[in-house]
């Protein structure tokens, strides 16, 4: 989408929720490295939780990582669900090369370019016929595809290094705007009054589009100092005077990054800024930290759908998906890539298709600390679940993500289950008729109500599953579906194997959607083996063959059920009636463990009665040997 329908939607939105809520967009550069490159995936889908205006992708001006730049625009796009601008230099490319850059941005369905000069590389040159200002970029664009991209320009609010003057500056400044610019993004700055002062400035000369402070926060003490002295950024003396004081201490500096971050910017956000671009620089905990820090978290539930929904014109209409996939989204559009329309008859399963181990293990190559700690018992693994449920481990196999324990308070109930070695790997909670403008699981935009049944999945030994599945069919309310990895045993009271809508909501003057479901073909024929694989390909493989820890997990790859329940009852509170599901794992701990120790007491009997019959043994031949004659039934008397 287009930045001007997006600012516009944004504050269409803000009208309806009476919100004043300011946009925020992210600066990321294409890494160098297949590392790099990885470690911005897992931050592109940590990114977009943040819910951004915008994420905008850098250009090399030497034109090293060009294409990889338009790969991630398209990546963040199909995969991540986010809009994007891609930055695009003119100075040392040919009209040709740019013609072919921004046919090819169109191809993908990048509606964005940061239409940028840039600077002439160490040992580059001026291309000859080419453009040589932002300004001819602007009209070049404009001329070859007329209103298709939004465009925005770089603006200086403490004047650009080359200016004549800085009225000049803000001439040319003028020019970009007027040859068809919608927005400028400012260059960092570190005193808010500056940036005020360039924005009243360019008011003043008749300037009338977006002006969006470019803030960039400290990451640290080397990255900073090294950035600031290419630009002629002005540092107020409070920060070099505090950055000194705590340079050699990363965490602190962070820290004070962070705070000056969101003191910056709340000045800004009061000034009446409407928007906030951060840059970056790949990272998302500080990022995280700034957007929490301004209040600004709550924009979640501006998403039309609990998850993210691609912006590529091909899934716009895509409207449902399973739960199985809401920790591995990016997986799920992988598979349902070829599709080409998402209506619901599609369902049954055959537009699935799994993806190659290999690929697999190259999209999520798993970094924890679990993933180099031996494995001696299943114990060690019952730890790790925990460790994440507690947020103590930031991801496993099936969640890449992070847990929120705000949206996903790990309650004790879930937190005995999983001690009970109920490995848990999804969880949703019940709603029942909560706002749709509801911080934490709102979604849709305003004026709607949300349903939603409690869902759960999980993995259990295989010794136990036939009597977990007689208390399931046992409970009433619930439906349950199981598998082993191969499918050759299947257990479930869904007997139709309908579909089951888990979330539903009513907007007004709309029909009911239904974006999440539960469909038994699907977890039968696709989930199920994505989720056993992800035993072997991202844990399992990080161990040498052999090993105790690879042994371990082969086993509960090979012999474990993966399990599935929804909690039919999205009416009753907890006050009124314990949780269906929980209340039923209960169930199921105390008989299994009445089961265990009536086994035990077994076993201790026969262990006696063999105790005895020995004894009886060792007697009958004493008294023989010493020729004493004793009716056998008097003997077993005396010893019972
Ligand atoms: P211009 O607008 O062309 O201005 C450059 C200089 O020329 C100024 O001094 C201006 O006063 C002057 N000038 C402008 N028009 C005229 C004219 N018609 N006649 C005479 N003089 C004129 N660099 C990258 O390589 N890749 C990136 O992805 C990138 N992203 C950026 C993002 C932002 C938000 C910002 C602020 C900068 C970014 N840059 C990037 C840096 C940018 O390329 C440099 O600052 C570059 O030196 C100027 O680019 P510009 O588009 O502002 O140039």
């Amino acid at each position: 989408m287009k930045l001007t329908e997006l600012i516009a939607r944004h504050n269409e939105l803000n009208q309806a929720l009476q919100s004043d809520e300011v946009w925020y967009s992210f600066e990321l550069f294409p890494p160098k490295t297949e590392r790099g490159r990885e470690n911005l995936r897992i931050k592109l889908n940590q990114l977009a939780e943040l819910e951004p205006l915008i994420v905008d992708i850098t250009w090399g001006a030497g034109g090293s990582s060009n294409t990889t730049s338009l790969r991630i625009c398209k990546r963040a796009q199909q995969l991540h669900g986010l809009n994007t601008m891609l930055h695009l230099t003119c100075v040392s490319m040919t009209r040709e090369e740019l013609k072919q850059v921004l046919q090819s941005a169109k191809e993908k369905g990048i509606q964005n370019i940061l239409a940028l000069r840039g600077d002439i590389p160490k040992g580059g040159k001026k291309v000859d016929n080419g453009l040589n200002h932002a300004v001819d970029l602007v009209k070049f664009i404009r001329s070859l595809h007329e209103d298709y991209f939004g465009i925005c320009v770089a603006g200086y609010p403490e004047v650009h290094e080359e200016a004549e003057s800085p009225e000049k500056d803000l001439f040319y400044l003028k020019q970009k705007v007027d040859a068809g610019a919608d927005m400028i993004i400012s260059q960092m700055f570190f005193d808010p009054k500056i940036f005020l002062d360039f924005k009243n400035k360019c008011r003043e000369i008749g300037i009338k589009c977006p002006i969006i402070p470019g803030i960039m926060p400290i990451m640290s003490y080397s990255g900073f100092t090294r950035m600031t002295k290419f630009t002629t950024v002005n540092v107020p003396k409070e920060i070099t005077e505090e950055l000194e004081k705590i340079k050699d201490d990363k965490i602190k500096v962070i820290d004070f990054g962070v705070n000056t971050c969101v003191k910056m910017c709340k000045e800004l956000i009061k000034e009446g800024v409407e928007g906030i671009h951060i840059y970056c620089l790949n990272q998302f905990r500080p990022v995280e930290r700034i957007i929490k820090g301004l209040s600004l978290r709550s924009s979640r539930y501006r998403r039309p759908y609990p998850w993210r929904r691609s912006t590529i014109q091909k899934r716009r209409g895509e409207t449902i998906r399973p739960v199985f996939w809401t920790f591995r989204p990016e997986s799920y559009i992988y598979l349902t890539n070829k599709w080409k329309t998402f209506p619901k008859k599609e369902w049954n399963g055959t537009g699935f298709r799994r993806i190659k181990p290999k690929i697999l293990k190259k999209m999520h190559p798993w970094k924890s600390p679990v993933r180099t700690k031996q494995i001696n018992s299943i114990d060690d693994i019952v730890k790790t679940f925990k460790d994440f449920a507690k947020g103590e481990i930031y991801s496993l196999p099936w969640r890449e993500r992070r847990l929120n324990l705000t949206i996903e308070p790990m309650t004790e109930k879930i937190i005995s289950a999983i001690q009970n070695r109920i490995f848990l790997i999804n969880i949703q909670p019940r709603l029942n008729g909560i706002l749709s403008k509801n911080q934490l699981h709102g979604f849709g935009g305003p004026g709607g109500y949300i349903y939603q049944k409690r869902y759960i999945e999980f993995f259990i030994a295989p010794e136990r599953i036939k009597l977990l599945v007689q208390v399931l069919k046992a409970s009433g309310n619930l439906h349950y579906h199981a598998t082993n990895c191969d499918g050759s045993v299947v257990y479930t009271n869904n007997t139709e194997r309908d579909v089951i809508s888990i979330t539903w909501a009513v907007f007004p003057g709309k029909s009911i959607i239904q974006p999440v479901v539960v469909d038994p073909d699907c977890f039968q024929n696709v989930w199920s083996k994505e989720a056993f694989d992800l035993w072997i390909y991202q844990w399992r493989d990080f161990f040498l063959e052999g090993t105790k820890s690879w042994k371990i997990l082969q086993e509960i790859h090979d012999t474990y059920f993966l399990v599935n329940v929804v909690d039919n009852d999205f009416i009753h509170s907890s006050s009124q009636t314990e949780y269906n599901v929980y209340k039923t794992l209960n169930t199921f701990f105390i008989k299994e463990k009445k089961l265990q120790e009536k086994k035990i007491k077994e076993q201790i009997h026969f262990k006696n009665l063999e105790k005895i019959e020995k004894e009886n043994k060792i007697l009958k031949e004493k008294l023989k040997e010493l020729g004493i004659k004793i009716p056998l039934n008097s003997i077993k008397k005396e010893n019972k």
